[in-house]
């Protein structure tokens, strides 16, 4: 089951709509070469962490795509809620985790002391590196967000994306969400938007997995040098974007359509009654057939027996007709 709160935003917006990172929430600095922390004292811990798991991220993901990463990474680890909530005079919902501000290069991200206890702290650090990593990638151009999400989610390892359930009941009831349309995401409702995550994580995955790192490389790269997007999704796949979508659609109808129904603790609960109650109206109706045949067999009995007790009389002969001559 999807948690509502497991989903982190992009929120591409900047520095005019969003403040600095706060000093009274930001007491103290640690950096390496290309990653600050801006953290409470009481996040001294977590500042130290942060730094070592974005580092390790950082190598793996900017070796992956090919890109020098020269640009520095800030990283705000929200002391407290209302400080988290701080950052933002509006535009981020309810249910935001952490959140990437690109053209800052800074992300903010929850401290793990007060977050919620099944959040991760990595996986919100990995999520947002990727968002500023590919921004910088990509020199500022918009990505289709189920790329740049999907992606986010694939390096983030967030597991809880390979819960098919959401996206085969989707498939079965013909709810899918077109890919172009996960571009609003942030307009969604809450099962909207977990559904577009969902999808996103799940097409990146198939892209991945079929045609490699080298197609999304190849894609990300030309999308930098400002190439069509249909141009390189039919380098990389032999197909368009929109051929791309229908043949990862395709493979959902082949392997997730009726996953839903195995995954239905609802149903199994459901059926189990009904299979009683079935079981019980045939056994009842076997019953009476039963009861039924035995009735009649014994009428039958009753009647042969009767007729051997008391044969019925031959019938008198007629002589009327004698008489009349
Ligand atoms: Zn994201």
């Amino acid at each position: 089951m999807i948690h509502r709160y497991s989903v982190f935003l992009l929120l591409c917006l900047f520095s005019s709509v969003l403040s600095r990172p706060s000093p009274a929430i930001s007491r103290q600095i640690l950096c390496d070469s290309t990653i600050c922390i801006h953290y409470s004292p009481v996040d001294s811990t977590h500042a130290r962490q942060a730094l070592r798991i974005l580092a390790t991220a950082r190598i793996e993901i900017c070796a992956d795509f090919r890109i020098v990463c020269r640009d520095t990474v800030h990283v705000v680890i929200a002391s407290s809620r209302l400080a988290f909530r701080r950052h933002i005079e509006q535009g981020l919902p309810e249910w935001a985790h952490a959140f990437a501000l690109p053209g800052m290069r800074t992300m903010v991200v929850r401290s793990p002391r007060w977050d919620r206890p099944e959040a991760s702290f990595r996986q919100a650090l990995v999520h947002e590196l990727i968002h500023l990593v590919l921004y910088q990638q990509r020199g500022g151009r918009a990505l289709p967000r189920w790329i740049d999400e999907g992606l986010a989610l694939f390096y983030a390892e967030q597991l809880q994306w390979e819960n098919r359930t959401l996206l085969s009941k989707a498939l079965a009831t013909g709810s899918l969400i077109p890919l172009q349309d996960i571009d609003n995401v942030l307009q969604f409702a809450r099962s909207s938007a977990d559904l577009a995550y969902q999808q996103s994580y799940s097409a990146v995955r198939y892209l991945l997995a079929t045609y490699d790192i080298d197609a999304m490389r190849h894609i990300i790269a030309g999308y930098q040098a400002g190439e069509d997007m249909d141009a390189l999704f039919l380098q990389a796949t032999g197909s368009t974007m929109s051929g791309f979508e229908q043949e990862w659609l395709n493979h959902l109808e082949e392997t997730q359509k009726w996953y839903w129904l195995t995954e239905s603790d609802e149903l199994i609960w459901l059926g189990i009654p009904v299979l009683f109650l079935l079981a019980v109206f045939a056994l009842r109706r076997r019953n009476r057939r039963r009861l039924a045949q035995w009735q009649a067999e014994e009428a039958i009995a009753a009647t042969l027996e009767a007729l051997e007790e008391h044969p019925p009389d031959a019938p008198e002969e007629d002589t009327s007709s004698a008489n009349s001559y």
